[in-house]
């Protein structure tokens, strides 16, 4: 079904462009340009502008002193701000449900954008700005949908509790205070993050799959040192720091980590092979069959794009070594990220790294400082409200599929706490849109819209009073 079709389909509204827009959908693009027009980004100090901006709009739909949190965190040297906003049901009946988004952005440099980074241009059928896909339409879809709800006097059925992060970016400093305060005083049933998963689009626009994030692998980055009392080049000695370095860096390179799977990543790998019939789609059905299939295996960690699906990797990025040319190095460092599969352990893979290099020379220090998450189970409650959402902006044939993604969300945090997390973010992309983090960010202007009712659907259906 086209975009242009399931626009067509939801009757609340005139959606096509040109046309007027609801008091709802202009109140919502406000929201989205007004946080979007804040450099939220590190270096800056603006999220207490957005969090003031948004505890304003929240207040004029009725919420309360005593529904508003604003806590000060100290991201580094660095003041940013987080906000937790309760939806209270007056009669809880369930667990309450937390939701997630962040306000902080990575930065963008005007000089090297075609469009101002921080003005919300509409152009091309596309809103341009840091911040419209990654996360400012989480944050704004959030907002919007809690001052639709309580403006319509809607009563939740458990509490729905907002946590915006204010440096997810970067320190994860909120994200970490923020897991831990949910953990203690809100003890959710379960947690939604806006800030992952998503309607993908083909190249005109038509619906092809819904991902939902239920897990991430773990980021971690060691660096490998050999240090060695050195001397003058011309009177070498017989060891060598940055030989024996380089011996271990081979060692890693020639390892392949076990082949890891869980129900998650099978079904995602699955619906990716059902969509392809080359040799990698052949071996992802494979391999979701049979995971013990070599040839599948094979092909799938010959390929960038899946080898990261079925296992831990770890892989060398940077290297710094010796001090002059005519010196015998002293020392020798090399960077070595990891990106490890749920319920393996940092340790674990440390351990591995110990093994493989087996050289007691070779110093490994751990330089990240992110928590390990294990997979969510997916939730039939999650699933179908999903699907409920998505057949009301007339997305009726499409596959949600569970996924895991790289690795570096505020879920994780959550995750790391027992809390099962879904990214199901509202947005639809197109594959060649996702500019996250990098230049001319950019959210479909008809996603934009048509995603709006999104988490409104969502939380009608898994907190509304249940009918029948
Ligand atoms: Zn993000």
């Amino acid at each position: 079904m086209s975009l242009l079709a399931a626009a067509a389909a939801v009757s609340i509204a005139p959606i096509a462009s040109g046309q007027e827009r609801t008091e709802f959908e202009q109140q919502a693009r406000e929201i989205y340009r007004n946080v979007v027009e804040v450099r939220s980004a590190r270096g800056h100090e603006n999220v207490p502008k957005i969090v003031d901006y948004v505890v304003g709009e929240l207040k004029a739909a009725g919420f309360s002193d005593d529904d508003i949190e604003v806590t000060d965190y100290d991201n580094d040297g660095e003041a940013t701000q987080g906000l937790v906003v309760w939806y209270r049901s007056p009669d809880p009946q369930d667990k309450p449900i937390a939701l997630l988004a962040h306000m902080d952005v990575v930065d963008a440099l005007a000089e090297d954008w075609v469009r101002e980074p921080y003005t919300l241009i509409e152009e091309e059928g596309y809103f341009f700005g840091r911040g419209t896909a990654d996360n400012k339409y989480g944050v704004t879809s959030l907002v919007a949908t809690f001052i639709r709800l309580k403006e319509e006097g809607f009563e939740p059925t458990r509490d729905l509790v907002m946590v915006l992060s204010g440096d997810e970016e970067t320190g994860m400093v909120s994200t970490r205070a923020q897991a831990n305060w949910v953990a203690e005083e809100v003890d959710p049933a379960f947690v939604l993050n806006a800030d992952a998963g998503g309607l993908s689009l083909g190249p005109d626009g038509e619906p092809l799959d819904y991902g939902v994030q239920g897990a991430e692998k773990t980021y971690a980055t060691f660096e490998l040192t050999v240090t060695n009392p050195g001397g003058h080049s011309s009177a070498p000695r017989a060891d060598n720091a940055i030989y024996e370095l380089a011996d271990a860096l081979k060692k890693i390179e020639a390892y392949k980590f076990p082949v890891r799977y869980n129900d998650l990543t099978l079904a995602s790998i699955e619906a990716a092979g059902r969509k392809r019939l080359d040799q990698l789609g052949n071996a992802q059905r494979a391999f979701a069959a049979d995971p013990t299939d070599e040839d599948a295996i094979e092909v799938l960690r010959a390929n960038p794009a899946t080898v990261g699906q079925i296992g831990t990797t770890c892989i060398a990025t940077m290297l710094r070594a010796g001090h002059a040319e005519n010196a015998l190095p002293q020392s020798a460092t090399a960077t070595v990220n990891c990106r490890i599969f749920p319920g393996v352990g940092i340790e674990a893979t440390e351990a591995t790294l110990k093994d493989v290099v087996a050289n007691e020379d070779v110093q490994f220090k751990l330089i990240s400082d992110l928590v390990e998450s294990p997979e969510s189970g997916m939730r039939d409650d999650v699933l179908a409200a999903v699907q409920t959402a998505l057949e009301a902006r007339g997305v009726t044939d499409v596959e949600i599929i569970p996924h895991m993604s790289a690795g570096g969300t505020d879920g994780m945090h959550y995750r790391n706490l027992g809390y099962d997390t879904y990214g199901v973010g509202g947005a639809a992309a197109k594959q060649n849109d996702t500019f996250a983090h990098g230049l001319n960010e950019r959210l479909l202007v008809s996603s934009f819209y048509d995603g709006l009712d999104h988490f409104y659907v969502i939380l009608k259906e898994l907190a509304g009073p249940q009918e029948g």
